[in-house]
């Protein structure tokens, strides 16, 4: 199996055999990228997206019939349809305008329509395959770089119930008269030790009243609560580690009775609970503007506040362009990965005066999908209206990066960029990147996308655009902070 389909010759391999009843998925999530056309099947095959047999509903028995090629329905860089396919699929007209006929001629290739590099990697294998995540809650709270790793462990291992507890023994057969080290007053478990016994509860009482909180303790999990309030980042730090050091010095203090036969106050276990916080604490490199009751908790466990550090500010000028060039600035926005998307475009001549502007509603998308589609509508509208002198600027570095190397640009739309590319080539072109508080004028046409449908060209400077676009106009400098 290659980029080109499935190969038809001998060649000896030790995993074939293992994986070859795989092949349904790979070709169920693979579609190809249209090169030459040469190669694929125009009816049934996927390039459209799911093949054209299945969206245009033609019935199996014909499958066998179909054997033209994409490469037959393409003339001179279009799509080249006889008036008696288009009458009886009049659906088929808009679903070709949407696949990018690519200038350069390149071969045609697979791709895996999971991945962005459309490159079927092991790891994208093992991700198709692999069981769907658990989202457990406290896994994130407890791996975290300013608690020891061991102490981390046995918090694993306590909320797995992996703990060798005399519970845990009588479940495997070995029964022994239990007894609670730390109280002499029940049997032990998981649940006894860290939540019921009276030791700990002495203790955790004494942490609810350091943080002015209620600490549920009805189970090890409910405990864990507490770390997803709202504290700052040195603060949450501090919690986290207290409830994560409270824990293993229990244990602690259960093994030293059990094993070395050394009974420990639980006010004597507060304090080894303070010395060990205090130093994840003080050593955490998390800094930030604290409460008056984060601080009261910073005091209890000896910890030194970190102030942030004064943020540094910049001035970004938005900069019209040379006589006689247009610059566009374009942006894209998506709420989420994927979520609904829109970009958009303004273009402006040497004195800032607006030429004209774009907002499309991409649909459900990602975030450098929409970048890339505002650059590339940029692109084509200053060709068509010729515009060949162009400055392409936007706040993203990802489509700076794409302008140096193809592989940042997500298959789906390589063709298309490509595209773009050759366009640029016959034009004087640049392209920059300019810091989001001076690219406002083009989040604001892309914020405007949301609300249209498909695509939207303005004429006028639309109204909420109309703030920016002045202070653009008379040279008004904005700010970063950072
Ligand atoms: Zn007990």
């Amino acid at each position: 199996m290659r980029s080109y389909g499935i190969i038809d010759y001998h060649i000896s391999s030790s995993i074939w055999s293992g994986i070859k009843h795989h092949i349904p998925s790979v070709t169920d999530n693979t579609c190809w990228q249209l090169g030459k056309g040469v190669q694929i099947n125009f009816w049934t095959d996927s390039w459209v997206g799911d093949p054209l047999v299945d969206l245009l509903d033609i019935p199996r028995h014909y499958h066998a019939l179909l054997q033209a090629k994409v490469a037959h329905f393409i003339a001179n860089d279009h799509w080249l349809i006889p008036h008696s396919i288009t009458s009886s699929y009049p659906n088929l007209v808009p679903l070709l305008n949407s696949v990018t006929i690519p200038i350069s001629k390149t071969n045609d290739e697979l791709r895996w329509i999971h991945s962005d590099s459309g490159v079927l990697s092991f790891k994208d294998a093992y991700l198709f395959h692999r069981p769907i995540e658990q989202h457990i809650p406290w896994a994130k709270i407890i791996w975290c770089d300013d608690i020891p790793p061991s102490k981390s462990c046995l918090m694993w291992r306590i909320m797995h119930n992996r703990l060798p507890t005399d519970d845990l023994f009588s479940r495997r057969g070995c029964y022994i008269v239990s007894k609670c080290d730390l109280c002499g007053e029940a049997a032990e478990t998981i649940h006894h030790i860290f939540c019921d016994c009276c030791f700990s509860k002495d203790i955790w009482h004494w942490f609810a009243s350091v943080l002015s909180l209620h600490v549920v303790t009805s189970t090890v999990s409910s405990i864990f609560d507490i770390c997803n309030k709202n504290w700052n980042s040195q603060c949450k730090t501090v919690v986290i580690s207290a409830v994560v050091n409270i824990f293993n010095t229990i244990w602690w203090c259960r093994n030293q009775h059990r094993f070395e036969g050394k009974s420990i106050h639980w006010r004597s276990a507060v304090n080894s609970i303070i010395s060990n916080v205090s130093l994840s604490g003080n050593l955490s490199k998390k800094a930030s503007f604290i409460s008056m009751q984060e601080f009261i908790i910073l005091k209890a466990f000896n910890v030194n506040v970190h102030h942030p550090k004064a943020p540094v500010i910049k001035e970004v000028l938005w900069q019209p362009p040379l006589y006689n060039w247009v610059k566009c600035n374009t942006d894209g926005s998506a709420l989420g990965s994927p979520s609904l998307a829109s970009c958009g475009g303004i273009f402006r001549d040497y004195t800032a005066t607006f030429l004209g502007g774009f907002s499309i509603n991409i649909g459900n998308s990602y975030a450098l999908h929409a970048e890339l589609i505002g650059v590339m509508n940029a692109i084509e509208i200053a060709h068509s209206k010729g515009w060949n002198k162009l400055w392409i600027e936007s706040d993203s570095q990802l489509v700076n990066l794409a302008f140096k190397s193809d592989h940042i640009v997500p298959w789906k739309l390589r063709n298309r960029w490509f595209n773009c590319l050759t366009l640029t080539k016959t034009m004087h072109f640049r392209a920059t990147h300019i810091y989001r508080e001076g690219n406002c004028c083009a989040d604001r046409m892309a914020a405007l996308g949301i609300n249209v449908n498909g695509f939207y060209w303005w004429d006028n400077v639309p109204p909420s655009v109309q703030g920016d676009y002045i202070s653009n106009l008379m040279g008004l400098p904005s700010f970063r902070f950072h």
